[in-house]
């Protein structure tokens, strides 16, 4: 492992500083490289992990408790994101190039209100890119020991971007992670890349927080809890020198169900959102946690088909003690708000650290009533709100947090009626969904894995998706330069063939 550092709590210095300053010394020369190379490199990750499959499920499941078929399924995923990711690094629309050449003032603009001011105005020669931040502290997420952790998202964004990357491990599946980023090594090492390019740092909590502090470090992305999420973003504006910190955090993902939808169906409603809550034990971001409707013959019918599904689902061991005990805890508490009840659960005893699939219900007053509701139970709970009439479903909508995703299952004609309710809606989330289930988020361009505080720390950029790439990249305007000194992506002859703007019309001509 020439190109990685694998630090260990057995070496007992890990040196953040010369991490850091590896870190550094890498972009230098990583930034130049073509964006040609950078997709080959994400590329050669996605072989290796490829060749190293079975060794990397077995270990994951091991660590994780983890079904090896969602395991592979999440590996394929990952090696998609970075095959995926490095081709839109190559074909460059991620750049977001802006051209403004005076001698290209376009015809159709002659005559309106401020042009000739503008045209009299226009000296300069403007060439607008985005440019890698600089290191990149990616911190894995324990509920997705691949396609969120160390060559994860967060990673081949970065990457992509022109960033070096110091992963800092999650300590609930340490071997798999040591198994990836041997992965990254070769890969490095086949490509030729500069050393340090990607580095894996073990530790806790004082060594993600000097990776935080540590003046090379230009951004971080994150994927774990609200109070882990907001204490490192916290962290990073008190610096001296502020970095951004995309942290994606908790979410309740509310389904908002109207009454002549549930009507028709409410058995199959009933079975497609007891697999998406329960689903590898609830252990997702995108998990429903609130289901919303008004009350009826209708509602208790689904209420009970929900109920008695969630009863047979049976436990399995959670992703670490750590997060069993939290689900534990916050189940717990939930339950003890007054008004709430249990719907259906397991009646038979559990392990320490296992799931306890729940399905617990309150009326619309009460849960308006008490913010300990709002709140996300990680884990296979969702709790039911019967609400009296749509009236009282909008202030339910109204009370809550930003989100990841909302749904709503309705009827096209009944939507149409209830312009207020989406519109609620749509302020506090980042993926509005319809007639389907939150959980499943599909790796392509149109999708926005983001949403407003607490989801994640900034909303306009999304975790999933090659725009993604974005978040390590910052714009920079080249003002009068001779073509020849210009970056490929800005000459004139556009020798990468890349979609820009020139006067604002779109064109992959010079
Ligand atoms: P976590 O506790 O936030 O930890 C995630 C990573 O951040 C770990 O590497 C952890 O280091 C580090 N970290 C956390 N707080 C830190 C701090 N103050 N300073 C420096 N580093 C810090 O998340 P988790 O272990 O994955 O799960 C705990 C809870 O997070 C779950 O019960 C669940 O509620 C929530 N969660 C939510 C999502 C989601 O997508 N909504 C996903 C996963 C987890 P160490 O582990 O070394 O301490």
């Amino acid at each position: 492992l020439q190109q990685i550092r694998c630090m260990s709590k057995a070496n007992p210095v890990i040196d953040i500083d010369q991490v850091m300053t590896q870190a550094q010394e890498a972009f230098l020369q990583y930034r130049s490289l073509s964006l040609q190379a950078r997709s080959g490199f994400l590329e050669a990750i996605a072989a290796a992990l490829d060749r190293e499959s079975s060794a990397l499920i077995d270990t994951a499941s091991r660590e994780t408790h983890l079904e090896p078929g969602r395991l592979r399924t999440e590996l394929q995923r990952t090696q998609w994101q970075l095959y995926s990711y490095g081709k839109a690094c190559k074909e460059g629309a991620w750049l977001d190039i802006r051209i403004n050449s005076p001698a290209l003032v376009t015809q159709e603009d002659q005559g309106q209100p401020g042009v000739a001011w503008q045209q009299h105005k226009r000296e300069h020669d403007l060439r607008k890119m985005l440019i890698p931040l600089g290191p990149v502290v990616v911190f894995g997420a324990s509920n997705f020991p691949f396609a969120y952790s160390t060559a994860g998202g967060d990673t081949a964004c970065a990457l992509a971007a022109g960033c070096p990357v110091v992963l800092k491990a999650h300590p609930a599946h340490l071997e798999t992670s040591k198994l990836v980023a041997a992965c990254i090594a070769s890969a490095a090492e086949s490509c030729g890349l500069p050393a340090f390019v990607f580095q894996h740092v073990e530790g806790g909590l004082e060594e993600g927080q000097a990776l935080v502090l540590h003046p090379a470090t230009r951004a971080v992305g994150f994927t774990g809890s609200l109070e882990g999420g907001r204490a490192l973003f916290d962290l990073a504006q008190k610096r001296p020198v502020p970095i951004p910190v995309f942290a994606e955090m908790g979410s309740v993902n509310p389904v908002f169900i109207l009454p002549c939808y549930l009507a028709d169906d409410p058995v199959g409603l009933a079975n497609k959102l007891v697999t998406s809550v329960t689903g590898s034990a609830g252990q997702f971001c995108t998990k429903p946690g609130l289901v919303i409707a008004i009350g009826g013959d209708a509602l208790e019918h689904f209420a009970d088909v929900f109920a008695d599904a969630v009863s047979m689902v049976p436990p399995v061991e959670m992703l670490h003690p750590g997060i069993a005990k939290s689900f534990q805890h916050k189940r717990a508490a939930a339950l003890e708000v007054e008004g709430v009840a249990i719907a259906g659960t397991l009646s038979c005893p559990v392990g320490r650290n296992d799931s306890i699939p729940t399905l617990a219900r309150v009326s619309g007053a009460d849960f308006i009533a008490n913010p300990l509701l709002h709140q996300e139970v990680f884990g296979p709970y969702a709790l039911l709100i019967t609400c009296t009439d749509i009236a009282e479903m909008a202030q339910v909508a109204t009370m809550l947090e930003g989100q990841l995703t909302a749904t709503v299952f309705a009827l096209t004609e009944e939507l149409r009626d209830q312009p207020k309710l989406v519109s609620i809606l749509l302020e506090r989330c980042g993926r509005f969904i319809r007639n389907g289930v939150p959980t499943g988020v599909e790796v392509v361009a149109a999708m926005h894995h983001g949403g407003p505080y607490p989801a994640t720390t900034d909303s306009r950029f999304t975790a999933v998706g090659a725009d993604g790439i974005r978040r390590f990249a910052r714009p920079v305007c080249y003002q009068n330069w001779e073509d020849e000194l210009l970056p490929p992506e800005l000459q004139d002859a556009n020798p990468l063939g890349i979609s820009r703007m020139i006067n604002g019309r779109v064109s992959i001509q010079n």
